[in-house]
């Protein structure tokens, strides 16, 4: 297939170099990142989305995926899919969708969750929003980028399930945290404290697969001295995405909210920014109630 690829960074780097080197015919623009190995370079955007079955995008935002889609779009083959992975608010999914269907062209929302290590081992999760027909054209790039894709139902629903799992996923890390804590200041071994929870109603991903404390449970980043992973401030991004898109349809999210609070604390005037976000635990570790 022919592919065009935007956006060659931490995540998309990878990402186009798997598809690459399954035999695809991959163009690439980024602005500053070198291109993957396999990847042919173009001058634009517009450069390698023009001629492209699919045209795949891995920014940092709404706004430069709204950029960026407004210069493609023209430059795209009618029926060509544009597939956005990055993680973006809902209101700019749906919108790049509309615009996109509105040239004749198919449209997914199709951010990923498995961080670095998962784009590079061609092991993501693809949560998926837009038509049946563009999702069955990009489904065999998602077999090759990833391990499993969901098509979670109109544009918008990808980013809604990606959101609504990381507020769980920030809420739940904050919660093993300060139990972790609060279990160091009541002397009960880290240890024992894992060996109970992680079997009994207070399990979680964040327990069992990414314990936040050292030399417990799993290899996690807790044991690289809390080098990420999955950094604060990325899961600060989602948080504070997941607080728009509950503003703008009046839901009611007090863990959300004080989880993005938190988060918000740690990086921007603690020491969280560049740490893995289970780094909240030596934060609670050290502190008291005050
Ligand atoms: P990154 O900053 O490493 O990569 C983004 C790339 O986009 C950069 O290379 C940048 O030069 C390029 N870019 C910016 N504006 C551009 C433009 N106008 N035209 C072309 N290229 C442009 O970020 P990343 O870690 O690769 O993350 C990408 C997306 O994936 C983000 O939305 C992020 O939230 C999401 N994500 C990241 C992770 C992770 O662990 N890093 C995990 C899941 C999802």
């Amino acid at each position: 297939m022919k592919i065009g690829f935007i956006g060659l960074g931490n995540m998309g780097g990878p990402m186009a170099a798997n598809l690459a080197r399954a035999g695809h015919d991959v163009t690439g623009f980024d602005l500053t990142a070198p291109m993957p190995e396999g990847v042919t370079a173009t001058g634009s955007a517009a450069a390698a989305a023009g001629g492209a079955e699919v045209v795949i995008t891995m920014l940092p935002n709404g706004d430069i995926l709204r950029a960026v889609a407004t210069e493609v779009i023209p430059a795209m083959a009618p029926g060509a899919v544009l597939c956005d992975c990055s993680t973006v608010d809902v209101d700019s999914a749906r919108a790049v969708a509309q615009q996109a269907e509105a040239a004749g062209l198919g449209a997914l929302d199709a951010p990923v969750s498995g961080g670095v290590g998962g784009a590079a081992a061609g092991t993501l999760t693809f949560m998926v929003g837009g038509s049946d027909s563009a999702f069955a054209k990009v489904a065999p790039l998602f077999d090759i980028m990833g391990q499993k894709a969901v098509h979670c139902g109109a544009p918008g629903a990808g980013q809604a399930a990606k959101i609504c799992n990381n507020m769980i996923l920030g809420v739940t890390m904050i919660a093993t945290c300060e139990a972790f804590a609060l279990a160091d200041k009541l002397g009960l071994d880290r240890q024992r404290m894992f060996d109970v929870v992680s079997t009994s109603s207070g399990y979680s991903w964040s327990m069992n697969a990414y314990c936040p404390a050292p030399g417990v449970g799993p290899q996690s980043p807790a044991d690289n001295g809390y080098k990420p992973g999955f950094a604060a401030e990325l899961m600060l991004k989602d948080l504070r995405l997941s607080q728009m898109a509950a503003e703008a349809a009046d839901a009611d999210t007090p863990m959300g909210a004080r989880a993005a609070e938190l988060y918000a604390q740690f990086v921007e005037a603690e020491d969280g920014l560049g740490r893995d976000f289970s780094a909240m635990l030596p934060r609670f570790a050290a502190r008291g109630r005050g």
